[in-house]
């Protein structure tokens, strides 16, 4: 559906409009109010909770029209949508949800059956509906697949970097694949992702969007701790100590093995990593613990687990570190650890760039750079007042730029015009 094109026009909006409802000329009222029309499947793979299902919810839950979320796996994903009043259906095979995204070779052919049993299941679904919505990768292979079945039109919402590093050569050329034929419009969740689409599919800039990730600053704000040693008794946290936190979930390229290297260079900080591996990658946690025991840092480290809590577990640390070592699509959790008022310090690649802005909202680091990371937490930890200034800056700046509410705006004016 998109024309090829190795033209470098610019994006139709700048990040910074995209992130601002004023920049529409709309108000939310008048937005809610336009996309009451379409009814919308939206299809997720995942039942576990990521960047892109926490920013689907709230597009699901506050869709005016008839909706429904079809999840390809189950877990605490439908939990949540339920206990919001979202109608939630499950299409689940084992064999396509042991397909990973970084190891898509020809042994997929043993999960051909289930592939070809998903595809009907979200084509059958679909009938009811006006548009699709495919919020993952697997997603908008199965649901672009049936597009001859179910000829609703198709809405990608973007939330990787589809690059090498992320991504096997076959997935990589499924999704060029699908993004020229099947796919009718895109949403990216950042100018980073859009790039990686744009370079791997040579669509035309204008066809890829971005809307950025936003937080509901409201959850944040009531947040607000007594004082933090209380919050930290009330979890277990290490008082009277200088703690920096990790948030996200447990894996190779979130870097978290990074921060224990910078652990150890800093004699006396401590470290609570909150996240679990959430699609296997149990190796990888195994290896943290190895790396803590070798490195002599198990003292000073806490594995938390996945929290549902975070805005209270991000008040609780006195900096926030992101450690990632591959370009990072978004990063919902700088966005969500500026709105709890701590400054960050974040690996800078990929959509990282379009929220931190080096010394004035946050700190920025080369990713993998251990000493650089080690540098950083020392200069914040030495200055509180630079440290407070960069985490006021960043609430203001999330507050302007990354707030819910603008990205539902933008969001369902995108889906609207889908059906104009
Ligand atoms: N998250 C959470 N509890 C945890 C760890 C992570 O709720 O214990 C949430 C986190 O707050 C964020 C999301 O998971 O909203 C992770 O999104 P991000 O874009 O940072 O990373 P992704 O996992 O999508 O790559």
């Amino acid at each position: 559906m998109f024309k090829e094109t190795t033209q470098a026009t610019p994006p139709i909006l700048a990040p910074g409009m995209l992130a601002n409802a004023e920049a529409y000329g709309e108000t939310l009222g008048q937005a809610h109010a336009r996309q009451e029309t379409a009814s919308v499947l939206f299809v997720d793979q995942s039942g576990q909770l990521g960047g892109a299902e926490f920013s689907l919810m709230p597009l699901a839950a506050t869709w005016g029209a008839r909706r429904e979320v079809l999840l390809l796996s189950d877990g605490p994903f439908r939990t949540r949508l339920e206990a919001l009043g979202v109608p939630v259906s499950l299409a689940c095979e084992a064999s396509v949800s042991d397909i990973r995204k970084d190891t898509l070779r020809l042994s997929w052919l043993g999960a051909l059956p289930g592939i070809l049993r998903q595809v009907r299941a979200i084509a059958r679904h679909a009938e009811g509906y006006d548009i699709l919505f495919l919020n993952t990768q697997k997603a908008l292979v199965l649901g672009a697949l049936g597009k001859p079945l179910h000829r609703k039109r198709i809405i990608w919402h973007l939330h990787d970097i589809m690059s090498s590093e992320h991504f096997g050569p076959l997935q990589r050329l499924i999704v060029r694949w699908l993004t020229r034929y099947a796919v009718d419009h895109v949403i990216a969740n950042s100018r980073a992702s859009a790039d990686s689409l744009i370079a791997l599919a040579h669509c035309a800039p204008d066809d890829v969007p971005v809307v950025h990730n936003g937080v509901d600053l409201e959850e944040f704000r009531c947040k607000d701790a007594p004082d933090m040693a209380a919050l930290r008794q009330q979890f277990g946290l290490p008082e009277n100590v200088y703690l920096a936190g990790l948030f996200g979930r447990l894996a190779p390229w979130k870097g978290q093995h990074i921060a224990l290297e910078a652990l150890a260079r800093i004699p006396d900080l401590h470290l609570v990593l909150v996240g679990s591996a959430l699609f296997g990658e149990q190796e990888y946690v195994k290896s943290l613990h190895s790396q803590a025991a070798r490195l002599g840092v198990q003292d000073r480290l806490t594995f938390a687990g996945f929290r549902d809590d975070m805005p209270a577990w991000m008040k609780a640390v006195d900096v926030i570190l992101h450690t990632s070592t591959e370009p990072e699509p978004f990063g919902r959790v700088i966005i969500e650890g500026m709105a709890a008022g701590r400054p960050v310090i974040a690996a800078a690649a990929g959509g990282v760039t379009e929220i931190v802005r080096h010394r004035t909202n946050g700190w920025l680091v080369p990713p993998r750079d251990v000493t650089a990371l080690a540098d950083a937490i020392a200069i914040l930890r030495a200055a509180p007042e630079l440290a407070d200034r960069l985490a006021n800056q960043a609430l203001d700046d999330v507050a302007q730029r990354f707030s819910v509410e603008a990205y539902l705006v933008q969001m369902k004016k995108m889906i609207a015009n889908v059906c104009e």
